[in-house]
């Protein structure tokens, strides 16, 4: 018999209530330590944070806490079986370490000494990603006093990263090696945030990313263009040629098989998105654009969420100094990327480009071609049963219907969904004016609070509610 959510959700605010204080306090104590991946100075405090949420996790009441080492910053891996055999298991993802962080960038006040201002906590990783992850060992401590069990009602793992902000160079690696150990029936990714304050909602993907850059070289060397003009190839002018066949008139992909396997919105998605407040003039201010432009058919949310892009990022060739120098040059660069959506294949899209690449140029330009390492998209449908159960968690600890979002953003959360073929989910209750990777990023207390609640909640609600469980 489970008991009335009423009591549930007093029970799990009582425990939080009870708490919240010294909850706070290691919180700050884990903010104070300057655990940045970006700077070689700071890997004794990557070990330092590490090993703090080892022993915070192992004090929470977690069998087995570990450091990970990995051939950069170490991570954390923490496992709580649940005594009940047949319970799913989830894995919850964040990481460690953050972005860099001076006062002379902007900070009001030390960025690795937490201050509670406006019922806010400012820090460097007070919402990325610190908070996030800390929410975690309150709410499973609220989830056992709420429930009267010693075990959670999942086996609960966690995985905490070191180097995310550095864009996760040994993650796939790590999840290789440790495969077994960290099969999971779902993982729940607590690094990103919510639509807003009032509007709490669930992310329910991430896309993926490839990148690529395109050299072409022309003559052997830059020419005279009164001598050599209009009579050989200029691969600048080849560059803009190619970026230009990137989009037909609709804003659309001009790539041959750059669509394959694209898994289109729903109607129902196309709903839901259509009713966040989405203020569009809003947007383009914080843009610094006086117009929108995209593939033709589709809103704005949906072009950023739901829809693969190529995009140049960089162009570059021939003269660029003062005045004038009347060359052909020899070689010119573009520099393009590609957001992917579920159903893409990161592989299959970097062979389309290349065969698109090499039909753009004309005879006398040759080109070199290299991709970087891609990131999947990662998707979960919106009747997928784990999704649901962080719906219902959430509406608990909200007490407001909760929404749907993506992100277009791209993440090593997919490396999870990949090696363990397990559906990822994201919880997160920051907000967009959380300024991550800004001066003075702070997490709202209240929002932070909410985040423990739903994790409370969430365990339960996972039980028997995972197909494939075990
Ligand atoms: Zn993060």
């Amino acid at each position: 018999m489970s008991k009335p959510v009423d009591s549930a959700v007093n029970a799990v605010r009582a425990h939080i209530a009870l708490h919240r204080a010294a909850f706070l306090d290691d919180l700050a104590e884990w903010l104070r330590i300057p655990s940045v991946s970006a700077q070689p100075a700071h890997a004794a405090d990557l070990r330092r944070s590490a090993d703090w949420l080892a022993a915070k996790l192992k004090e929470t009441g977690f069998p087995t806490a570990e450091v990970w080492e990995t051939p950069g910053a170490p991570a954390v891996f923490a496992e709580w079986p649940s005594d009940d055999p047949e319970a799913p298991t989830v894995l919850v993802y964040g990481h460690h370490d953050v972005q860099p962080a001076a006062l002379e960038d902007g900070w009001d006040t030390d960025p690795f000494e937490p201050v509670v201002r406006d019922n806010r906590l400012y820090a460097r990783g007070a919402a990325d990603d610190k908070g996030q992850v800390f929410f975690h060992t309150l709410g499973v401590g609220a989830h056992l006093a709420a429930t009267g069990r010693t075990t959670p009602a999942v086996h609960l793992k966690m995985l905490i990263e070191g180097e995310e902000e550095s864009g996760s160079p040994h993650f796939r690696a790590l999840v290789e090696e440790h495969a077994q150990r960290l099969a999971a029936d779902a993982v729940i990714v607590s690094d990103t945030g919510m639509w807003a304050e009032e509007t709490p909602t669930v992310c329910t993907g991430m896309r993926g990313l490839a990148e690529c850059e395109i050299t072409l070289h022309g003559p052997g060397q830059d020419l005279h263009s009164g001598s050599f003009g209009g009579a050989v190839p200029n691969p600048a002018t080849a560059a803009a040629r190619l970026v230009a066949a990137l989009h037909d008139e609709h804003a659309r992909v001009a790539i041959p098989g750059f669509y394959d396997g694209v898994v289109e919105l729903t109607d129902r998605e196309r709903e839901l998105f259509a009713q966040l407040p989405f203020d569009e003039e809003r947007w383009l201010r914080t843009a610094r654009s006086s117009a929108t432009h995209g593939e033709a058919g589709y809103t704005t949310l949906e072009r950023v969420w739901a829809r693969p892009t190529a995009e140049v990022n960089g162009i570059g060739g021939g003269y660029q100094g003062p005045g004038s120098k009347t060359v052909i040059p020899s070689s010119a660069t573009v520099k393009l990327s590609f957001r992917l959506v579920a159903g893409q294949d990161p592989d299959h899209v970097e062979r389309v480009v290349r065969d698109w690449a090499v039909r753009q140029l004309p005879a006398g330009v040759r080109h070199e071609i290299s991709f970087g390492a891609a990131t999947r998209p990662c998707l979960t449908p919106l009747d997928h049963p784990a999704l649901q159960a962080v719906v219902r968690a959430m509406g608990k600890a909200f007490e407001q219907e909760i929404r749907f979002t993506r992100e277009g953003g791209s993440g090593p959360a997919a490396d999870l969904k990949d090696v363990l073929a397990a559906p990822v989910l994201f919880l997160g209750i920051s907000v967009p004016s959380d300024g991550w990777h800004a001066p003075n990023e702070k997490v709202e207390l209240d929002l932070l609070l909410k985040g423990v609640e739903t994790a409370a909640h969430l365990w339960g609600e996972f039980k028997g509610n995972l197909p494939g469980a075990h």
